[in-house]
């Protein structure tokens, strides 16, 4: 099998959208995800799986932390900005929590400290330890066959 037919399967799968954020000193980066997965309720973990090739890569292992921020359907703009596809003219806001860089007004954002880093193939998994959540009423952006859509829905109760 090759890696087009591999990624036209996985794309089969549709997920949100997440900008992974990080601040290792030099400043807040971020990168766009669809690799996240919630782990374990007690303690609370989560994982990202990050390319080994990723700037993000080595700023998440300086900084020990990272946060997690689920994208609106109004934040598509913000998602292609961090995935390298178009930059975002006016900027990006960025909001602290805990000193943790935050996407402002996404659905949710989870900050955490690294727990585990396990290298798997050509990618990265860092369990997080979440140490807090912040979160927003709106619409998720989805991510279906190599393109961005939306899932409308009464309000998340
Ligand atoms: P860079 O390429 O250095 O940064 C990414 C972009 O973010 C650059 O354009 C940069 O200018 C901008 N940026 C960074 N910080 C700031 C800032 N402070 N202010 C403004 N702009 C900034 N890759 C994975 O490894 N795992 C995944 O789960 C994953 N899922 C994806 C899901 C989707 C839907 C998409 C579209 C892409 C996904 N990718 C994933 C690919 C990944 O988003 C790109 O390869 C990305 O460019 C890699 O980021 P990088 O850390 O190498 O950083
Ligand atoms: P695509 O067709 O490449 O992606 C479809 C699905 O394939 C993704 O949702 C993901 O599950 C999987 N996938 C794609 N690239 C992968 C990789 N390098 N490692 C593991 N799984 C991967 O969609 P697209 O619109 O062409 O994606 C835009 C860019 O973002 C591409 O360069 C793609 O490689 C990258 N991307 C990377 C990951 C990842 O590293 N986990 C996930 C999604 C997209």
């Amino acid at each position: 099998m090759d890696s087009r037919e591999f990624r036209n399967a996985m794309g089969r799968f549709a997920t949100g959208v997440t900008v992974i954020t990080t601040n290792d000193g030099a400043g807040a980066h971020g990168m766009t995800a669809n690799a996240f997965m919630s782990i374990s309720l007690e303690p609370k973990l989560i994982t990202i799986s990050i390319d080994n090739k990723a700037n993000m890569l080595n700023k998440i292992k300086a900084a020990g932390q990272y946060a997690v921020n689920f994208l609106s359907d109004e934040q598509q703009d913000i998602s292609m900005n961090f995935a390298g596809q178009k930059k975002k003219e006016d900027g990006v806001d960025f909001d602290f929590i805990q000193g943790i860089p935050v996407i402002k007004d996404s659905l949710a954002s989870i900050v955490c400290d690294v727990d585990q880093e396990i290298v798997v193939g050509d990618h990265t998994l860092f369990i997080g330890r979440v140490l807090d959540v912040e979160l927003t009423e709106g619409n998720p952006l989805t991510f279906y066959c190599g393109k961005y859509g939306n899932y409308r829905q009464k309000e998340c109760v």
